[in-house]
C-alpha cells in the first residue's frame, strides 16, 4: 500500500479561500514566496532577477513586506509589480490556464495513474484556510484520504484557535494539526513554536490525540542560523510533549544546509532532533531545490541514505506535495526516485516509508 503523506486539493486561489478577504490571502501567499528557491522573472523579457522584490531582505515579518499588488495570474503564475516593473513566478503547472485550482477529482486521477492508494491532504496558507473544504474531501473518499487542520498560528495562544482545532477534528474529521512557522509573520514573530504561551494549544492537541505537522521556515536573519534554530525549537517542544507525535514536513530546505561543493550536509544538531522518538521526517526533495537537482536526484538519494542509516525506516515518510511538484517532475517520478532508486533501502523498510508509517500516524488503519 502506497500512501502519499503530502498532497493537496484546493479551490481557485485568487478567491479568499477561507480568509476574511482576498487581500489577507494574497499577503499570506506573498510572504511564502519571499523565501522561495525559484527566482522571480521580469515579465517583459522573462529574465531571472536576483534582487528582493517582495520584502526588504531584513525583516521576515509583515513589517518587512513590500506593497507589490500581489496577484494570481494565468498559467499557474503569480504576478506582482515593484517600482513600475512587472514580475512573475510560475508556481503550478501552466496547464492551470485560467484558474490556479486543483479539484479533488484531478488529484484522485493522478493517484490512480501512479498507483498511489491513499493520500494525506495538507492545509497551508498559500492555498487558504481550508478546514471545511478538506473535511468535505475526506467525506467523499473516506477510505483513500485523510486531511489535517489549520488554525491562525499568529493567534494560536487564543481560545478561538483552540476551539477551531477542536471543531476541525471532532466535527470535520481532520486528523492532525498543520503548523507553519512562517504564518507567525502576521505578528512579526512575536512568539515561536516552543513559546510557553502556546502550552494550552499543545494540551488540546494532546487531548485530541493528533500529530503536529511542522512546516519550518526561518523567522529572522541570517536565515541559515534561523532555520537550524527552528529545529532546535522542535527539539525543545518534542522533549516537552513526548506523547504527541510530530512530522517535520517538506524534507530539508536544502539551500540552508548545502556546502560550497553543492552537497547537502545535515548538521548533527538537526539529526539529534530528528532522532527523538516522537519526531518523524518527511522525505520531500524533488522540489525543494527549485529544479537545480534533476531526476532521479542522486544528491537527494545521498541525504536519504544518511537519514535511513542514522534514523531508521520507522522515522521516515514519503510525500510528494502534488501539484506544486508537477512543474518539476511527474507524479510517478516524485515517487520513483525513492521507490526505485534508493536501492539501499530493504523492501520491508520501503513499505514502511511509502505507506506503513503514514498509515499509523494518520489513522488509516
Ligand atoms: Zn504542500
Amino acid at each position: 500500500m502506497i500512501i502519499d503523506a503530502h498532497a493537496h486539493s484546493f479551490p481557485d486561489v485568487s478567491e479568499p479561500c477561507g480568509f476574511d478577504n482576498v487581500e489577507s490571502h494574497m499577503r499570506s501567499i506573498q510572504i511564502h514566496f519571499t523565501g522561495y528557491p525559484q527566482r522571480a522573472r521580469r515579465a517583459a523579457d522573462n529574465a531571472q532577477v536576483a534582487e528582493d522584490t517582495l520584502y526588504d531582505g531584513k525583516n521576515e515579518g509583515i513589517s518587512g513586506l513590500f506593497d507589490v499588488n500581489w496577484r494570481v495570474g494565468k498559467y499557474g503564475r503569480f504576478e506582482w509589480t515593484r517600482g513600475g516593473v512587472d514580475y512573475r513566478m510560475t508556481w503550478m503547472p501552466p496547464l492551470m490556464r485560467e484558474k490556479t485550482e486543483f479539484p479533488l477529482d484531478v488529484l484522485i486521477a493522478y493517484m490512480d495513474l501512479a498507483d498511489v492508494d491513499k493520500a494525506v491532504l495538507h492545509n497551508a496558507y498559500v492555498y487558504g484556510m481550508l478546514n471545511d473544504y478538506l473535511g468535505e474531501c475526506v467525506r467523499q473518499y473516506p477510505d483513500r484520504l485523510r486531511a489535517v487542520a489549520q488554525i491562525t498560528e499568529s493567534r494560536a495562544d487564543q481560545e478561538s484557535e483552540i476551539l477551531e482545532l477542536r471543531r476541525a477534528v471532532k466535527e470535520l474529521g481532520l486528523v492532525g494539526l498543520y503548523f507553519q512557522t512562517e504564518a507567525l509573520f502576521l505578528n512579526d514573530y512575536e512568539f515561536h513554536l516552543a513559546s510557553e504561551r502556546l502550552n494550552p494549544l499543545w494540551e488540546e492537541v494532546r487531548a485530541l490525540r493528533i500529530p503536529v505537522l511542522w512546516n519550518l521556515r526561518p523567522d529572522s536573519q541570517p536565515r541559515r542560523e534561523s532555520y537550524v534554530n527552528q529545529f532546535r525549537r522542535v527539539g525543545i517542544w518534542a522533549r516537552r510533549y513526548p506523547d504527541i507525535q510530530s512530522v517535520v514536513t517538506h524534507g530539508f530546505n536544502v539551500r540552508y544546509i548545502i556546502d560550497s561543493g553543492g552537497r547537502a550536509t545535515v548538521p548533527d544538531e538537526m539529526v539529534e532532533v530528528l532522532k527523538l522518538p516522537n519526531v518523524t521526517f518527511e522525505l520531500l526533495f524533488h522540489i525543494m531545490q527549485g529544479g537545480v537537482w534533476d531526476y532521479p536526484y542522486p544528491e537527494a538519494q545521498e541525504v536519504i541514505k544518511f537519514l535511513y542509516r542514522r534514523l531508521g525506516a520507522s522515522k521516515l515518510v514519503w510525500g510528494s506535495d502534488i501539484p506544486s511538484s508537477l512543474p518539476r517532475c511527474t507524479y510517478q517520478q516524485s515517487l520513483n526516485y525513492v521507490r526505485q532508486h534508493c536501492t539501499f533501502i530493504s523492501p520491508s523498510d520501503m513499505d514502511l516509508i511509502l505507506g506503513g508509517n503514514a498509515a499509523a500516524l494518520f489513522r488509516f488503519q
